[in-house]
């Protein structure tokens, strides 16, 4: 999963930039010290954050180098690979999550789309697709072997259109701002649409088991880490509400996952007047 020629404990410390939490605008107390990184919690909040962290450009060159998805959570595209039987099972249940919610398909957007095979999963059944990957080795991918519409770039810069369902799967965890992010999806979603997302959690038994030795930290990446009470907070601070957490790794939307949730929810009204 991580790309070993761009781990973070060999990036140089002008390539970090130190962040505050995105909620309070407070400086993080220290969790973990992984030079050049830390780990850092918001005294107020409890969001867990990464502080010093890759710069913007830094993480650029990252997502950019087209080793980063081989071997991780979006599979490698050769079909019987046991990350992408796992990730048909993930999408399937996903797929049924979402139809059970909103039975009639719609507009779907997929923020984070990796190399396209939920987008081309939700086409087969009904939705009318669209993706976003920064990636633009998945990008690529997903329009030239999938037929899928991905445009390559950062959520701000997509074209705005409203979406029924939004996804994004494994990507809040990614992004420099993820209350920004939130809102730019409260913002897209149209009424009575629906969200629904997977995230690594903090408060998961494999991360307070092998705290910083949890596999899943990553701190050059995942440079956000949610529990389910400050992904509640975020997303009512961006006007969304979850209606839906799973975190059972037994439950087919999050199968085999010891230490990540999934959540579906909906935009909250906005006030009439
Ligand atoms: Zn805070």
């Amino acid at each position: 999963m991580v790309v070993d020629g761009v781990r973070g404990r060999s990036a140089a410390r002008q390539d970090t930039e130190s962040v505050t939490c995105c909620v309070c605008g407070l400086p993080g107390e220290s969790v973990y010290r992984l030079p050049p990184f830390g780990v850092v919690r918001c005294p107020v909040c409890e969001l867990v954050f990464v502080s010093p962290r890759l710069s913007a450009q830094a993480l650029q060159r990252l997502y950019d180098e087209p080793a980063y998805f081989e071997g991780g959570v979006y599979g490698t595209p050769s079909r019987w690979s046991p990350a992408m039987a796992l990730q048909r099972i993930w999408t399937a249940g996903r797929l049924a999550e979402i139809a059970r919610q909103q039975p009639a398909p719609g507009r779907l957007l997929e923020i984070g789309s990796g190399y396209g095979h939920f987008l081309a999963a939700a086409r087969d059944a009904g939705h009318d697709v669209r993706g976003v990957e920064l990636s633009s080795t998945g990008s690529r991918y997903s329009r030239a072997e999938l037929g899928v519409d991905v445009f390559s770039g950062q959520l701000a810069d997509a074209p705005t259109s409203e979406a029924d369902v939004i996804c994004f799967w494994d990507t809040l965890e990614h992004v420099p701002d993820p209350l920004d992010f939130l809102r730019e999806v409260r913002h897209r979603l149209a009424p009575g649409g629906l969200f629904a997302l997977s995230v690594p959690y903090f408060s998961s038994l494999p991360s307070r088991l092998l705290q910083s030795r949890w596999w899943t930290l990553k701190p050059e990446q995942h440079i956000w880490h949610l529990t389910p009470a400050t992904l509640r907070l975020l997303t009512a601070r961006a006007g969304l509400v979850i209606t839906t957490m799973v975190t059972s790794p037994v439950r087919r939307v999050n199968a085999g996952r010891t230490d990540s949730l999934v959540a579906v929810g909906r935009a909250i009204p906005e006030q009439g007047g």
